[in-house]
């Protein structure tokens, strides 16, 4: 079975529906970005995925059987977080908070998957018993896909990574996350940073008003929906 299978979704959050009829699958091992104009429903998706809030209809089917809460969910970045009053380690080590195991028996087992993560994005030792506010926006960014990843081994929901960070941190976590996809990692990722999003990324889900697309990167850019959007985002 697919990774997640999404089925004939309506999304809404009272008569209207934001989200109708939207049939996708993701597959192990994809990077999808999810592209589309303001309000026109991404986050209301990225809600339904990780269980926020429930379809009026259709279905979202995961196969790992630890189904959403295998999840590891990088969520947009808002002015609270950064004011959030935790240490580096903290608020990476929350990422362990849905396995059960982070206030009663966070195992050394747990120290070491943290610590190795840390290492591998390059978050030096020094930062880690400073204050998350006291970081820059592209270190927070790194430290909160550390605690993504201390959720999941497998399915990354990023939303809007890249917002807000310069051009060197936006690089430095497009390729970060393009390292972690081809270690095998499936990933989705809500974009605003349309062209970057759509080269880096394998296919993309592009909703709209009037309908969907869902296909190759390579088919959404020779579309005509694809051309259309691209250009207009450029202007
Ligand atoms: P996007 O992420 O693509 O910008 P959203 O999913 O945030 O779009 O919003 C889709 C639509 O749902 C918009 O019309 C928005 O105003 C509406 N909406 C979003 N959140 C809520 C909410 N909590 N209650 C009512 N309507 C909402």
């Amino acid at each position: 079975m697919n990774c997640i299978e999404v089925r004939d979704l309506v999304l809404s959050y009272g008569t209207e529906p934001v989200i109708t009829d939207l049939s996708f699958d993701v597959e192990n091992g994809d990077y999808i970005c999810i592209i589309g104009e303001n309000g026109s429903g991404k986050t209301t998706l990225v809600k339904s995925i990780l269980g926020l809030i429930q379809p009026v209809s259709g279905s979202i089917t995961f196969a790992d059987k630890k189904g959403r809460k295998g999840i590891g969910y990088l969520p947009q970045q808002q002015k609270v977080q950064h004011d959030f009053p935790a240490s580096v380690l903290e608020v990476v080590h929350s990422g362990f908070v849905n396995s059960g195991l982070f206030s009663f028996d966070f195992t050394e087992a747990k120290r070491r998957k943290a610590h190795d993560i840390m290492h591998a994005l390059k978050i030096e030792h020094s930062i880690c018993n400073k204050c998350f506010r006291e970081l820059s926006g592209g270190q927070r960014q790194k430290v909160l896909l550390a605690r993504a990843l201390c959720a999941t081994d497998k399915l990354l929901l990023l939303d809007e990574p890249v917002t807000g960070l310069d051009p060197v941190s936006t690089a430095e976590m497009y390729r970060i996350i393009r390292e972690l996809n081809n270690n095998g990692m499936t990933v989705i990722m809500i974009s605003h940073d349309l062209r970057s999003a759509v080269c880096e990324a394998k296919k993309v889900l592009h909703i709209s008003h009037n309908g969907f697309f869902f296909g190759s990167s390579a088919e959404y850019k020779s579309s005509d929906l694809g051309r259309a959007f691209l250009e207009e985002a450029e202007k």
